[in-house]
């Protein structure tokens, strides 16, 4: 089977290269010199309970992508020897104010269903583990089974993979269209040529609802802004997650960290403004004012893909032969990557997955 993947992107790459591994040929187009720009400039948390505000349909699938992430980032790394530095150091979700304290202890009955190791810390004990804190704080969850990666070296591991499994990467090469014979689509057309395959893959992010708006199809995915500040020179080091209901701070394994992130509707507007640095720096100061002293080494700006209930769509698209689409994934599509790819080659090969992407339709908005 030879499948064109639109997008190369974390959802795109991950995709392109699970189908390669399984056996199909492929070829993974990408529109910029590099892709995945959004996933590149991402905080890398794998965090299926950290930001997730309400118990939802999307945790089976989120878990089950947590699951496969150790698995997944050691056999990226074998076979590329780029260290994609995986680290499942766990996250302190806490809370800054008596009234964020009520709705952390609300979400903590249900993160203990799926993670029973999750444990709640009263302020001194969160101090302690993690003494950088601010001393403001009302409480905190530890939710021990969190990790993160480093997406700019994960990006790279996954393009390189891509390319030494067999895969043809062609970059600044952007899809102008999707190419249909009746209700088939059979291709894709770049400025060059027309690439056929038996099946194509829309992965391209915010970008996606563009190509599929000419055939009629209806799969809205908005920009959200989002912009994160790299620290240096720490005064003490970070070792988990820190994450609150006004932005979250994530080690790396050089001893910086990632402040973040703004949530902006700016359109396709890839600037990071006064306004946004004021909105970080108000966070730092809240969550870990001792971190005041860093230095900020450099700003990362990426556009996440969007729906209007923040579940990404994946799947086969209604009323046409071989078009599906694995786009959306708005917060959490560094955490959904290996799940995505799983199911989506799955769906493409096997005609069917046991994933649960049932709250997944990209049809369900459909008119
Ligand atoms: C600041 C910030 C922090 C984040 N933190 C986290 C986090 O900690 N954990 C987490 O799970 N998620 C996080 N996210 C969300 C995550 O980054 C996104 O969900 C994910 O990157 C989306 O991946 P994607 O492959 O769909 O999109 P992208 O990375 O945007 O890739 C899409 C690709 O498609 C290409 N493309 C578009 N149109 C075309 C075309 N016509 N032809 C060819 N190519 C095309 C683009 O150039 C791009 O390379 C964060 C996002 C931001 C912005």
């Amino acid at each position: 089977m030879r499948v064109i993947v639109v997008g190369a992107g974390i959802i795109g790459s991950a995709i392109a290269l699970e189908l390669r591994r399984r056996g199909a040929e492929v070829a993974l187009i990408e529109g910029q010199a590099e892709g995945g720009h959004t996933s590149a400039a991402s905080a890398g948390m794998v965090n299926p309970f950290s930001l997730t505000p309400h118990e939802t349909p999307a945790l089976p699938f989120y878990l089950h992508s947590l699951q496969m992430y150790p698995e997944w980032a050691h056999q990226l790394q074998s076979l590329t020897h780029i260290d994609v530095e995986w680290r499942q150091g766990g996250c302190l979700r806490v809370a800054l104010t008596p009234a964020d304290a009520t709705h952390l202890s609300e979400n903590f009955e249900w993160i203990r269903r799926y993670e029973p190791n999750a444990t709640w810390l009263e302020p001194h004990a969160a101090l302690e583990r993690q003494p950088t804190l601010s001393n403001e704080i009302v409480g905190a969850i530890h939710l021990p089974s969190e990790g993160w990666v480093n997406t700019e070296r994960l990006m790279r591991a996954l393009h390189c993979a891509a390319q030494l499994s067999g895969v043809n990467l062609y970059t600044g090469t952007p899809a102008l269209c999707l190419e249909r014979l009746h209700n088939r689509v059979h291709g894709v057309r770049t400025a060059l040529d027309i690439i056929e395959g038996d099946a194509v893959v829309v992965a391209a992010g915010a970008w996606a609802s563009a190509l599929l708006q000419p055939l009629g199809i209806h799969a809205p995915i908005e920009p959200v802004r989002g912009v994160i500040l790299r620290l240096g020179d720490l005064l003490a080091p970070v070792k988990s997650i820190l994450s609150s209901s006004m932005g979250y701070i994530v080690p790396r394994a050089d001893g910086t960290v990632l402040m973040g992130a703004t949530r902006e509707q700016a359109g396709f507007d890839l600037r990071a403004t006064a306004e946004g640095y004021a909105y970080l720096l108000q966070s730092l100061a809240r969550i870990a004012p001792a971190l005041l002293h860093a230095t900020v080494i450099r700003h990362l700006v990426g556009l996440r893909p969007d729906t209007p209930d923040h579940s990404p769509y994946i799947g086969a698209i209604a009323g046409y032969e071989g078009l599906y689409l694995a786009a959306g994934h708005a917060y959490h599509g560094i955490l959904m990557a290996p799940a995505t790819a799983r199911a989506v080659a799955d769906m493409l090969l096997d005609g069917k997955t046991t994933l649960p992407i049932e709250p997944f339709d990209p049809n369900r908005f459909r008119r």
